[in-house]
C-alpha cells in the first residue's frame, strides 16, 4: 500500500514499537517521557516557556478543548472560514454560546488582510481563531499579517497549526501566538489519535472556564506537573510520539523537516504542471498538493488508484479536486510514478 492521505506512509522503525509490549502508564517511565516529549515539542514550535498537553483524541478534540476553557471565557470571537476546518471553529463557537464574527473566505483564496482590519476595528473581538493552512483547499494563511492585526487590537492569538507543524516554518514566539494546536497524524507523521495543544508563557495562571470534564485544563496541568495524564492515555501512541520526536531531533530538528516537505510539494508540482493539473491555492501550503483534473464526475482516479495500485490520494471538497499529503515518506521517484498513474485514470 501507498499512502498520500494523512499521516501517509511512516518510518517501520517507528510502526514497529506498536507491535511490541508496552509499559504501564502509572509509572516514573512514562512520566519521563512524556516530559522529555513536551520539552521537544516546544523547542519544535519556538515556544520558550510554555506548557504543552498532550490529549488521546484527534484535533477536533483539542479543538473543542480550547474552545471549552478558553474561547468561552472571552467577549467576542473572530473565526476565518476559509473552508471545512475553519467553519469547525465556527460551529464550535456557536456550539459553545460564543458571539463570533463569522470571517468568510473564499475557496482556495487569501485573505484580504486589508478588509480583514477594518472588520476587527469595527467588531472589536478578543480572541482571533484561524488555521495556518486550511487543509481543505491547500491555501496557507499570513501569520505575519494576521499577528500584527492581534497586536494592534490587542486581541488573543489561537491558530490551529495541525497541518503546517513541522511542514512549514513556524515559531509561536515571532508571532505571539498564544495557543496552537497539532495532532499526530499531520507534520509529525505517525499514527491518528493524539492531539497536541501548545501555551504561550503569557498564559500562565490563566483563570480557565470548565465546561468539559474530560479536556478540563486545569485538571490536565495539575496532572501533567508530574508528567502524567488524568485518564488513560493511548501509550503505545505516546511511545511512537516520544520516538518520532528524538528522531526528529537527531536528523536536525524542524528545518530539516520542513525542507523535506517543500521538496516533495515542488517534485509533485512539477509533475502538476506536466499533466495540466491547476493548484488552485493563491498561496498554497508545502504540506499538501490541492490540484484540479478532470475527473469530475466518477471519481475515476480515487477509484483506479485503490483499485489497481493499493494507493490513497485525498479526494477533496469539489468535483475533480484531489489532494496528495506531503508529510508521510515519499521519494522523487514515487511521487513521479503517482503522477503517472493519476494521469492513467483522468478521463
Ligand atoms: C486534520 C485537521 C484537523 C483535525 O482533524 P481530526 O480529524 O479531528 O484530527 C483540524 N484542522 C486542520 C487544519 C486539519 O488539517
Amino acid at each position: 500500500m501507498r499512502s498520500y492521505v494523512f499521516p501517509g506512509d511512516i518510518d517501520p522503525a517507528i510502526m514497529a514499537i506498536g507491535a511490541k509490549p508496552f509499559l504501564y502508564m502509572r509509572t516514573d517511565a512514562f512520566s519521563q517521557i512524556n516530559k522529555e516529549s513536551e520539552q521537544i515539542l516546544l523547542d519544535l514550535i519556538h515556544c520558550t516557556g510554555g506548557r504543552t498537553i498532550i490529549y488521546t483524541g484527534s484535533g477536533t478534540g483539542a479543538m473543542s478543548a480550547v474552545v471549552e476553557n478558553y474561547v468561552t471565557t472571552k467577549k467576542k470571537a473572530i473565526v476565518i472560514d476559509g473552508g471545512s476546518f475553519g467553519h469547525r471553529w465556527f460551529q464550535l463557537c456557536e456550539y459553545y454560546g460564543v458571539p463570533v464574527v463569522h470571517y468568510e473566505v473564499g475557496f482556495a483564496k487569501d485573505i484580504d488582510y486589508e478588509d480583514l482590519e477594518r472588520t476587527v476595528a469595527a467588531e472589536r473581538p478578543d480572541v482571533f481563531l484561524c488555521q495556518h493552512h486550511e487543509t481543505s483547499t491547500g491555501q496557507l494563511f499570513d501569520l505575519g499579517k494576521i499577528s500584527a492585526i492581534c497586536r494592534k487590537f490587542g486581541i488573543s492569538l489561537v491558530v490551529d497549526v495541525i497541518s503546517t507543524f513541522l511542514a512549514e516554518p513556524l515559531s509561536m514566539d515571532e508571532y505571539g501566538i498564544d495557543i496552537c494546536i497539532t495532532s499526530t497524524q499531520k507534520g509529525l507523521n505517525i499514527p491518528p489519535g493524539l492531539s497536541i495543544l501548545f501555551f504561550s508563557k503569557n498564559l500562565e495562571g490563566y483563570a480557565w472556564n470548565h465546561k468539559g470534564y474530560y479536556w478540563d485544563f486545569d485538571d490536565n496541568f495539575s496532572n501533567l506537573r508530574r508528567g502524567q495524564t488524568p485518564f488513560s492515555p493511548a501509550t503505545i501512541l505516546y511511545l511512537q510520539l516520544h520516538a518520532r520526536l528524538l528522531q526528529l531531533k537527531a536528523e536536525g530538528g524542524e528545518d530539516k523537516n520542513i525542507a523535506h516537505v517543500r521538496h516533495r510539494a515542488l517534485k509533485f508540482r512539477e509533475y502538476c504542471r506536466k499533466y495540466g493539473w491547476d493548484v488552485p491555492a493563491e498561496v498554497p501550503s508545502y504540506a499538501i498538493t490541492g490540484f484540479q483534473t478532470r475527473d469530475t464526475a466518477e471519481r475515476k482516479i480515487f477509484k483506479g488508484l485503490m483499485e489497481k495500485y493499493d494507493t490513497y490520494i485525498m479526494p477533496g471538497g469539489k468535483p475533480g479536486f484531489y489532494r496528495v499529503s506531503h508529510m508521510g515518506l515519499q521519494t522523487d521517484r514515487e511521487l513521479e510514478e503517482l503522477a503517472e498513474r493519476i494521469h492513467e485514470f483522468e478521463p
